[in-house]
């Protein structure tokens, strides 16, 4: 590929015209995972980690971030539904699917894709602690600080983007756009405006 390539031409087909920029190219993915794998590593030596990864945005990260661990490292996959509208989340979160194993004891990675508000994760951070684990840390690939609500700590953080709206590696617009490999922004007709 030339360099002047256009990285939209990388997209499929049936996508490329709604895509209005590639925000997050599939490359810096996967060399931010290379890193934060690393220091999970490091962090969790002599340890093994439960990951939990919360449906369905978080496939690709869990599914990428598991294969770079060299620490013994299971899966475990939660879904929540967040009461709101569309775009914004109330806090009000309903588990519609719960862990198949006991987190007790155990060291615990949750594993998200975007961090807005913060509100869902903090529902899901106080109902894991109340299950006694050995500890609890997050890993988000994405994080929009400037939207927060509820002050939290994520111990590992992809990288920080602006209050806009992203598809792609596992984020969806209405179940579209989740098996893009880049992480990009839609053009306003892609919603329907
Ligand atoms: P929070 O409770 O932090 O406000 O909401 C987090 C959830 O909102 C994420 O797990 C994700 O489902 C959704 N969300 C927030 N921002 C975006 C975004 O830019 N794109 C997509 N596709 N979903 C988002």
């Amino acid at each position: 590929m030339s360099e002047s390539a256009d990285p939209l031409d990388r997209l499929p087909a049936a996508y490329r015209s709604q895509v209005e920029q590639v925000l997050i190219p599939r490359e810096a993915i996967a060399a931010k995972l290379d890193v934060l794998a690393a220091e999970i590593d490091r962090d969790y030596a002599d340890r093994e980690l439960l990951l939990v990864g919360v449906l369905k945005g978080a496939i690709f990260v869990v599914a990428d971030l598991h294969r770079r661990l060299e620490v013994p490292s299971a899966v475990d996959f939660m879904a929540v539904s967040s009461y709101g509208s569309a775009t914004t989340s109330s806090g009000v979160v309903r588990i519609m699917k719960d862990l198949d194993t006991e987190i007790e004891g155990r060291d615990v990675l949750v594993v998200e894709d975007i961090v807005d508000s913060g509100l869902t994760l903090d529902y899901l951070l106080k109902n894991l602690r109340s299950r006694r684990p050995a500890s609890v840390e997050v890993l988000s690939l994405l994080t929009k600080p400037s939207r927060r609500e509820v002050d939290l700590p994520i111990r590992y953080v992809g990288f920080e983007v602006p209050d806009v709206f992203v598809v792609g590696y596992g984020l969806d617009f209405a179940e579209h756009y989740r098996g893009l490999s880049d992480i990009v922004t839609l053009r306003p007709e892609a919603y329907g405006g």
